[in-house]
């Protein structure tokens, strides 16, 4: 690991996401997922050995220094990749999966996927 690359992995950044925050369990750093990276930002994401909750964070880096964004979440890291360039849901995709629900045959197939 390249302390240039990853300061918010080393040394003072690494406060920024060290504990957990439902269970105050201290992460390792070494298991924090870089889901994506640009030169100014990274997305990444660390799951609680104990608790096993994730978050999400954001980390910017620049030239007033190293902030964070973060977030509780119960996806995988597999998950955000997943959802994180999906389109948004809209009003139509609440009602057509709501009338979906009402047809049992549907229903059925959810349960048992
Ligand atoms: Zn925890």
């Amino acid at each position: 690991m390249q302390a240039k690359k990853y300061p918010y992995l080393q040394g003072e950044g690494l406060k920024l996401i060290s504990y957990c925050p439902l269970c105050n369990t201290q992460y390792n750093p070494l298991a924090a997922k870089i889901l994506e990276e640009r030169e100014d930002a990274h997305l990444i994401h660390i799951e609680c050995r104990r608790c096993n909750s994730s978050i999400v964070a954001l980390i910017l880096t620049g030239g007033i220094g190293i902030s964070s964004v973060g977030l509780i979440t119960d996806l995988t890291s597999d998950d955000v990749l997943k959802f994180k360039d999906a389109d948004d849901l809209t009003l139509d995709d609440v009602l057509d999966f709501h009338l979906a629900l009402q047809n049992d045959l549907v229903l059925k197939s959810i349960i048992n996927s």
